[in-house]
């Protein structure tokens, strides 16, 4: 006879594995998905969106299979939603908002800091960029590298790393886009960016101002500020 602990451990086990199978169905992409995005972007241009290249990005990339299986209505509503490790998938408006806001051309050279889901990676790489992308967290680093990889998504690198310190040895960058709030603008990125390039960071403790920082020359910067908006906090060093 078995006895109640062993009973209790073979439910989990039953468990784990039937998460584990659900995690390797095919994720699909409907019809109804398809709709709900082409509303979502209605809804970004709306609000005030124009960049074509942000939009069709919006437009073709699956957002509900980058948040759990159980959230998939939460998917194409304008809304932050939580994933692995405590952290949020950031806004649609958000993604849009700073992937505009770094006016890049087909081929330039982003680091993105704060890789999460992988959805902003994306957007990224569907406007033509070449991608580095740095996560502190190692839980999310290891889903989400292999998660984009079978999406068939591919960043230059992804890193496990602190994004504070930026990505040395492949700069300069064209652009460089910071998806968490730094309560400070960290020097290295700063002195990351290409002539011309442009560093879209949201800077504040609790609220953030979205601030763009142009370098207009080697020693020059030029810096305007885009509104508030909300972000889980950028941390120093890895964990
Ligand atoms: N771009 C992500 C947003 C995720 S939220 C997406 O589209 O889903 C912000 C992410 O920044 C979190 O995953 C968090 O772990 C990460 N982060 C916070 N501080 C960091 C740091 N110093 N270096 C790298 N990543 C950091």
């Amino acid at each position: 006879m078995a006895t109640d602990l062993e009973i209790a451990v073979f439910k989990v086990k039953v468990c784990n594995l039937e998460h584990h199978f659900r995690s390797l169905l095919p994720m699909k992409d409907t019809f109804t998905h398809k709709g709900m995005r082409k509303r979502l972007v209605t809804t970004l241009q709306q609000k005030g969106i124009t960049n074509k290249a942000v939009l069709a990005a919006i437009n073709t990339i699956p957002r509900h299979f980058f948040m759990d299986s159980g959230f998939v209505d939460h998917a194409y509503v304008d809304k932050a939603f939580p994933i692995a490790a405590d952290q949020t998938i950031s806004q649609p408006y958000t993604v849009a908002r700073q992937s505009e806001l770094l006016e890049i051309e087909k081929g330039d050279k982003v680091l993105e800091i704060g890789t999460g889901s992988g959805y902003q990676t994306a957007v990224l790489l569907e406007m033509g960029a070449v991608v580095y992308t740095i996560e502190r967290q190692n839980e999310l680093f290891k889903k989400t590298k292999l998660f984009l990889s079978k999406l068939g998504y591919r960043p230059k690198r992804l890193i496990f790393g602190d994004g504070y310190k930026g990505l040395e040895e492949e700069a300069p960058f064209d652009g460089i886009i910071v998806t968490a709030g730094a309560p400070y603008v960290p020097k290295p990125l700063l002195a990351q960016l290409q002539v011309g390039g442009k560093l879209v960071i949201p800077v504040g403790e609790d609220v953030q101002i979205m601030t763009v920082f142009t370098r207009t020359a080697e020693t020059e910067f030029e810096k305007e500020e885009f509104g508030e908006f909300r972000f889980v906090p950028l941390l120093e060093d890895k964990n």
